[in-house]
């Protein structure tokens, strides 16, 4: 038995025989040409029916991964029309007298090293997207349009790399998982992987070619890959195989279906992430929009403070992939245990009373600022708002929107676009702001009950603090009451009203939330079919 370590990108479990995949088949030789006219032509042609293809790819993606993951196609159909990617490639065929198929490789090969450069998640993956149009450009120019390995039975790939074209194009009944040496979680492969719900880990290192035909447990949960089992990691693999099994079962009954109780009462659900990688899973869990988009996340996974363009790429390619969907992004929730050195916060005798959220962003904002600007520029490519964290009290949030109000001054005038109406909310996640829900709801377009720290506040109890769990409760009367009393308030000013603690996702109190009036639950996505089976079974 070997067992091999990756990172995990689709959290599902197979068993099958691994079978090597050969993403080689594009070599590229350079090669002089007299008639560049010609050979322009020829580089034309090809993209033209690089594009067709692209459009039936999409067409396919569409019925097995939706549209939000199809996009992908349509957003490679635009890069071939890039005029820097496409007047690069042209220009070198009639400068340099080379063969387009060089032409192309040699050019997709420095935009390539320009995106991975840059060392951002997100770029990496782009330049993925570059080698996987400049492999179809090749394949086209050279005939050689089988690049594709056919498969013969259902097996594990195992490859260096995958391209999104090769992942969509590949037959998915004979797809068992995929293991890849290489590759980031939010490439489009990674992404494809999630959605269709294939097992997959990503950044093995290179796997010995000896392993291939040899059986394996892919184990995407723990990112493991098991080559050649024994008989008690076979069982062990049986056993969660049928746990899996019933969850694919709850969710080909529920996806689609509104959240509407019997009697037709409507609540909306949402979903809980902390990173753009996490929207796989928020539209396979079939999430009606992000109700709670926890930014500091982008902050601790760095070492310096992310600039404002970081940030901007990261909003709006949530915005984006989310399609006019509700994004609701929380400003950064830094400090109590969310520590980080660059902030150089003070040492602090009680951190989780102390210089945290949107105190900080008020006492400093130099680092405040950056973050709405990007916020409000990425508002101009979807549907974002804007949730402020930690309010206690009338003045935060008015300061806060006078920030807010400048910055849009500031992009007016520098003419860049953004959501001149995108709404502004808070936590509700003091006992004060909950208290006096009825002054802060004129103010905001919406409340978002904050229920973990809603019941650290109001109990006086550390919500790190493990030996204190017996007494953490949030059915606490306390709690329940107040967020009766904030939907009352909020309503009262037709302001609507969610919950984005973990209280949303308990469903003994589903009913209660609804009785109350509550308009949305945010919750991590796994929890989101089983929250709209409990809604469809009450009247
Ligand atoms: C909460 O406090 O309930 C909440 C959703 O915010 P966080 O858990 O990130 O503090
Ligand atoms: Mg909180």
């Amino acid at each position: 038995m070997v067992e091999i370590k990756g990172k995990s990108v689709c959290k599902a479990l197979t068993m099958g025989k691994l079978h090597f995949y050969n993403t080689d088949g594009c070599a590229v030789k350079r090669q002089k040409i007299d008639d560049t006219h010609g050979e322009t032509m020829r580089f034309r042609d090809a993209c033209q029916k690089a594009k067709a293809e692209l459009s039936d790819l999409y067409q396919k993606a569409l019925t097995e991964v939706g549209e939000a993951n199809a996009q992908i196609f349509q957003i490679h159909m635009m890069m071939l029309e890039d005029e820097d990617y496409h007047g690069a490639i042209s220009a070198m065929i009639l400068n340099n007298r080379v063969n387009a198929e060089y032409a192309v490789s040699y050019t997709s090969d420095l935009f390539i090293k320009t995106f991975e450069d840059t060392g951002d998640e997100y770029m990496m993956a782009r330049a993925s997207d570059v080698r996987d149009i400049s492999n179809r450009l090749i394949a086209i120019l050279s005939g050689n349009e089988t690049c594709a390995n056919t498969l013969t039975h259902p097996c594990i790939i195992v490859a260096d790399d995958l391209t999104p074209g090769e992942t969509v194009q590949m037959d998915k009944e004979k797809i068992l998982g995929f293991v890849t040496f290489g590759g980031s979680t939010s490439s489009h492969t990674a992404i494809l992987a999630r959605s269709l719900n294939i097992p997959a880990i990503i950044g093995t290192g290179i796997i010995d070619t000896d392993f291939d035909g040899e059986t394996a447990i892919l184990d995407g949960i723990n990112g493991t890959l098991c080559i050649n089992p024994d008989h008690v990691q076979i069982s062990n693999y049986h056993i969660q195989k049928e746990q899996e099994e019933k969850r694919k079962e709850l969710l080909a009954e529920l996806k689609g279906k509104p959240n509407e109780t019997k009697s037709g009462k409507k609540i909306d659900i949402f979903a809980n992430i902390g990173s753009p990688s996490d929207l796989a899973s928020v539209i396979s869990n079939d999430a009606g929009g992000i109700g709670l988009f926890r930014s500091e996340f982008l902050y601790l996974a760095k070492n310096t403070f992310p600039t404002e363009d970081e940030q901007f790429f990261k909003y709006k390619e949530v915005a984006e992939r989310m399609f006019g969907k509700k994004v609701i992004v929380r400003t950064m929730d830094i400090g109590a245990d969310k520590k980080i050195d660059y902030f150089n916060l003070p040492a602090e005798e009680n951190p989780a009373m102390g210089y945290r959220a949107i105190r900080i962003c008020l006492s400093n904002t130099d680092v405040f600022r950056p973050q709405v600007r990007a916020l409000l520029r990425a508002s101009a490519y979807g549907n974002i708002s804007i949730m402020l964290p930690m309010i206690c009290s009338l003045r935060e949030i008015l300061e806060a929107k006078k920030i807010i109000e400048a910055a849009k001054a500031e992009l007016r005038a520098e003419g860049t676009p953004f959501n001149e109406n995108i709404e502004v909310g808070i936590m509700i996640e003091t006992p004060a702001a909950a208290l006096i829900s009825d002054m802060l709801a004129p103010e905001v377009d919406f409340f978002s009950i904050g229920t973990n720290d809603l019941t650290q506040y109001t109990l006086a109890i550390d919500r790190q603090n493990q030996h204190l769990e017996p007494f953490f409760d949030p059915h606490h009367p306390a709690i329940i009451r107040m967020i009766e009393m904030t939907v009352q308030n909020a309503h009262k000013h037709g302001k609507w009203v969610g919950i984005c603690g973990e209280l949303a996702s308990d469903t003994s109190l589903t009913e209660d939330f609804i009785r109350f009036g509550v308009d949305e639950l945010s919750v991590s996505p796994p929890h989101i079919l089983n929250l709209r089976k409990k809604i469809r079974s009450l009247d």
